[in-house]
């Protein structure tokens, strides 16, 4: 049998940890140079890949070959860096820094990794999770599972200082990221993370930044030297920058040397002071998380037992002084901040799996701290080593593309609250209105975060196949559930009401363009949108018309607005009459009694004798601003005097995605009655004594909300018709 470890796949250093059980304790494992941590630098050298500290300092000297932090790039799919021709992932590139630090781990220990826990940012989407378990993989890693970098951080600091109902601060600030997580320690072994928080674009490089910019000031003050002049001025200053940081960490005056064919040599220091002011604005943003956090949370510092700091960037003196000052309580370093994360890792290995509980966020319990015990036995070390169960979670809400209550725009419809522990399962239902097939699809948008649609991170595009039609017409109502599995990776599942087993799904590239989701709903959604159904009747009231015709179209329309009675939700019609002019003689209105007197007071030539207007322009302003399906049904006789300007007004309709059916009888002309209509199926041409059927089939149709006589497609897409219920009710 092998052995378990731990792994920190870190940005800038990566480490490997063993949970030593003759002292209760995680160890860290030292490289074959006896080096506690690893460089994350890779150099390509031919044939031969060198990894870590010869790998770095190649990287430093500025040799070809060589690749580094190419953890910020995980989940992207680009090649990150192209040697010899060869183009390399992010996640290849991993997975030859995790196969590094097996076989390191296997020449050290002289045994097979048997199995590892992964740590990963707290912040990681589930691309960026589900790219480092594929480097893991193609690194020959069996994986646990992945745990969230501050709680293993966590845990490895609970094995000395277990206190129960302790609330820790981890306060994570590397090169890129800061990550503040509220933990509490709880009876039976439990290390709960109660919320988490970031800022992802934060981290020691921005600290580099300002000092790139302190030293560039300097040199033009003190030696008259410019960027804009001398450009090679700027790397030099970049170069410097981190060296001095790291200086200041333990010095309060440090001193650079720059030196360049472009301007020659510049000398200079940089004191601590300087250094202080020029970032106390980034070192603020932190602070200020750290408060958001606690605030969300009803806590304030005073119920922090203790803040743990992690990362790289916490070296900076800065970090504990500013942290101390706001918080009074004087930051822990117990765990070295480059090693707690893979320690913590070596302890998840050994941790019982917990079960998938329901969208519960970490409960904090108000009793306070237990004592610490002071120093604790090995057997009691390992006792707790064994039996800590950490828990983490879900730093990102996940959610589906909906349409709001009001119909109008789209909306993140938050399925999985952010910081349910995980494994977590949360369902949620919605409705919508199917075509009369019974294989229905449905398009669902994953998203990660709780911002609109547009700003949240689209983590999956689904079809779901197979949904049944209501015979009865009722909207169908479909469960969708998220889960997040132990590894903080994102599933789905879909489920119709009333049947017992799961929808099929097929799986489709996430589109790049979304942008159709910054439309008001109504206009993408409108044709597929039966909650709401509005119609206009125009009826031709020209001479042609008079006596029988008429009578028999004002007796159809009335058929028809009986038989909306039975449509679901409000139906609202309005009335035009059309002749040499458009007459409005009902605006839309829900009161169908109404709408039948309305239409029974329509006479004979009351706009006109002759066939000058078209009723479009009417229609299209009543249905304009209209939520739901728009209609527009014109009735005609005869031939229009100006058919091209009523073909060009219809089109207009169509294109703001009214439909518009066109009914002819007596001369009317075929022709054009199909140029005005929506689809060539939506014009018909009747006898005059077929009006009643005929209306009574157009309202049966639109009643039913099937795409199938009016030519459209089975196929809806699932945001333009789902509410979710509670929305809607
Ligand atoms: P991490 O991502 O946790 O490996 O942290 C990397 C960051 O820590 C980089 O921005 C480093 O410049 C920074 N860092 C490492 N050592 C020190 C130090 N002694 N003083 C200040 N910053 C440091």
């Amino acid at each position: 049998m092998g052995i378990k470890i731990g792994i920190d796949l870190g940005t800038t250093f990566s480490a490997a940890a063993v949970l030593d059980k003759r002292k209760g304790i995680p160890v860290i494992i030292p490289n074959r140079d006896g080096e506690r941590i690893t460089p994350s630098v890779i150099q390509f050298q031919g044939k031969n890949v060198i990894v870590g500290s010869e790998a770095k300092d190649a990287y430093e000297s500025g040799e070809s070959g060589c690749t580094s932090a190419f953890k910020r790039s995980m989940g992207s799919d680009e090649v990150y860096c192209t040697i010899d021709s060869v183009g390399y992932t992010p996640v290849k590139l991993s997975a030859i820094m995790l196969r590094h630090i097996k076989n390191e781990v296997e020449a050290v220990t002289g045994e097979t990794v048997d199995e590892a826990v992964v740590t990963v940012p707290a912040y990681f989407y589930h691309k960026e999770r589900s790219a480092t378990l594929d480097a893991a993989r193609l690194a020959g890693l069996k994986v646990k599972q992945l745990i969230n970098e501050p709680t293993a951080a966590a845990l490895a600091y609970s094995i000395d200082h277990w206190r129960e109902n302790a609330r820790i601060m981890v306060y994570d600030l590397g090169g890129g990221t800061f990550d503040v997580t509220l933990i509490q320690m709880k009876s039976g072994g439990k290390i709960e993370s109660l919320r988490t928080k970031g800022d992802h674009t934060l981290g020691g490089k921005d600290w580099d930044a300002r000092l790139t910019s302190l030293i560039e000031s300097k040199a033009e003050f003190e030696a008259g030297l410019t960027v804009n002049e001398y450009p090679q001025l700027h790397n030099a200053a970049m170069r410097a920058a981190e060296s001095v940081k790291k200086q200041l960490s333990t010095k309060n005056i440090a001193s650079l040397r720059l030196s360049s064919e472009d301007f020659g040599k510049f000398k200079t220091e940089i004191g601590i002071d300087e250094f202080n002011k020029a970032t106390f604005d980034l070192l603020k943003r932190t602070t200020t998380l750290c408060e958001q956090l606690l605030s969300e949370l009803n806590l304030s510092w005073n119920d922090i037992t203790d803040i743990l700091l992690v990362g790289g960037s916490t070296r900076m003196r800065q970090v504990s002084a500013f942290l101390k000052e706001r918080s009074g309580h004087t930051p822990l370093m117990h765990v070295n901040p480059d090693e707690a994360v893979a320690l913590g890792a070596a302890i998840c290995v050994w941790s019982p799996q917990p079960e998938y509980n329901k969208g519960v966020a970490g409960s904090i319990s108000h009793e306070n701290p237990s004592k610490h015990t002071g120093r604790v036995g090995t057997e009691t070390k390992l006792h707790n080593a064994l039996s800590i169960m950490p828990s983490d979670v879900c730093a990102h809400a996940m959610g589906v593309i909906a349409v709001s209550a009001d119909g109008k725009k789209y909306i993140n419809k938050t399925i999985v609250p952010a910081n349910s522990i995980i494994p977590v399962k949360c369902a949620e239902s919605f409705h919508y209105y199917t075509g009369e097939k019974d294989d229905n699809e449905l398009e669902i948008y994953m998203l990660q975060g709780e911002k609109t649609p547009l700003e949240s991170e689209v983590i999956g595009k689904y079809t779901v196949c197979g949904i049944k039609h209501d015979p009865k017409n009722n909207p169908t109502v479909v469960s969708i559930q998220y889960s997040y599995d132990l590894n903080g990776m994102v599933h789905v599942q879909v489920r119709q009401q009333g049947k017992n087993a799961d929808l099929k799904l097929i799986e489709d590239p996430v589109p790049k363009d979304m942008s159709k989701f910054s439309l008001p709903a109504e206009k993408v959604t409108a044709s597929a949108q039966p909650q709401q159904l509005n119609v206009v009747m125009a009826v031709d009231v020209s001479g042609s018309m008079n006596g029988y015709p008429l009578k028999e179209a004002k007796k159809a329309m009335c058929h028809f607005v009986d038989k909306l009675r039975n449509y679901p939700g409000t139906p609202q019609v309005g009335v035009v009459a059309v002749s040499d002019r458009s007459i409005v003689v009902m605006k839309l209105d829900s009161d169908l009694n109404k709408c039948k007197i309305a239409i029974n007071s329509i006479e004979e030539e009351m706009a006109g004798i002759l066939n000058g207007a078209d009723p479009f322009e009417d229609i299209r302003r009543m249905l304009r601003n209209a939520v739901g399906r728009r209609w527009g049904i014109v009735l005609a006789d005869g031939r229009w005097d100006d058919q091209p300007k009523a073909v060009r007004a219809a089109k207009m309709c169509h294109e703001l995605g009214i439909d518009i059916v066109g009914i002819g009888f007596g001369t009317a002309d075929e022709k054009f009655l199909k140029d005005i209509s929506s689809g060539e199926i939506e014009s018909m041409f009747v006898g005059c004594n077929e009006l009643v059927e005929s209306f009574g089939k157009i309202a049966q149709e639109i009643g039913e909300t099937s795409p199938k006589r009016l030519g459209r497609s089975n196929k809806v897409t699932a945001v333009s018709t789902w509410r979710a219920i509670g929305e809607t009710q």
